[in-house]
């Protein structure tokens, strides 16, 4: 069983890209952490929080882009190898919390939307990464976890 750290150091330092299959791996063991019932306002977990150093997160995301906070419709998705290939020029202040931080929100900016591209099948297979594109919440969400992924969290953004 995995629990989140809570030492800001252990991931202040950016992930490694993973083979898809242990990156699914690991998403499962993010998902079995996330549905821990102490950790059941999670949205959103990245490897380096549970102590892991892979470029891979899952994320509570709506599965129905028209409606800004999906309600009950959120669902998990897994991210392995994920990049910000395109993003907005326009920003919007965010008010966030943070697994690793209990009880200490931080505002950070954010971009309105972004394009992400990630991985959804071993490279032999063929066309491996997928792009797709987030808004809102969803953006935000995605923006915070690849964030962490790259070493920085809602409390170090000046060091981007
Ligand atoms: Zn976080």
């Amino acid at each position: 069983m995995s629990f989140i750290h809570h030492d800001r150091k252990k991931i202040e330092k950016k992930c490694d890209q993973v083979y898809h299959t242990e990156g699914m791996d690991i998403a499962n063991k993010l998902l079995m952490t996330c549905l821990l019932p102490k950790y059941q306002n999670a949205i959103g977990l990245a490897h380096n929080q549970i102590g892991g150093t892979k470029a891979v997160f899952i994320a509570k995301l709506s599965t129905d882009p028209t409606s800004d906070y999906g309600g009950a419709s959120r669902k998990w998705r897994a991210f392995v190898n994920p990049s910000i290939v395109s993003k907005s020029t326009e920003l919007e202040e965010s008010s966030e919390g943070c697994m690793t931080f209990p009880n200490k929100e931080n505002k950070v900016m954010r971009h309105t939307w972004v394009e992400v591209e990630h991985q959804v099948k071993p490279r032999h297979l063929g066309v491996a990464f997928t792009k797709e594109r987030f808004e809102g919440f969803d953006a935000v969400i995605v923006q915070h976890e690849i964030d962490h992924l790259n070493g920085y969290h809602i409390h170090n953004q000046e060091e981007k």
